[in-house]
């Protein structure tokens, strides 16, 4: 699969999309996704086009790898969710839900979450 430089996170990395930043750096953007899913979520991305976490762990950089993941702990430390605890999400491609094809990580926090993996449909 190739990055499609078209995709809405591109677009908010270049600033013809806008968002509600959080934080940016040289290798990193963050911001609060459009659609909440507790009081505190926020995605990460590094800038470089990186389709998902597969693609981003194989071939971003020391540099651009250690960058982001600094940045993630940091945003949780501003956003206050170290204190009572977050999760990390990454979707890697259809069985995950990937919707936006341009590797990012939530950070999901502000109340308790529950289980871990809600199932899709019933059990297994
Ligand atoms: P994924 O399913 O790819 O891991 O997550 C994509 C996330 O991006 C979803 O939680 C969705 O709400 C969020 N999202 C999609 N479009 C936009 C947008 O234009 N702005 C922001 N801030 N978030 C978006």
């Amino acid at each position: 699969m190739k990055y499609d430089i078209t995709n809405i996170f591109a677009k908010i990395i270049s600033g013809e999309v806008p968002c509600d930043k959080i934080y940016e750096d040289e290798h990193v953007i963050a911001f609060h996704d459009i659609n909440p899913k507790a009081p505190v979520h926020a995605l990460v991305l590094p800038k470089g086009q990186y389709i998902s976490f597969d693609d981003f762990s194989a071939q971003g950089s020391t540099e651009e790898i250690s960058a982001f993941f600094r940045a993630v702990g940091k945003i949780a430390r501003d956003l206050g969710v170290d204190k009572d605890g977050y999760r990390l999400i990454a979707n890697h491609k259809t069985s995950a839900g990937q919707e936006v094809d341009h590797f990012h990580i939530h950070i999901i926090g502000g109340r308790p979450l529950g289980p871990m993996i809600m199932p899709a449909s019933g059990n297994f």
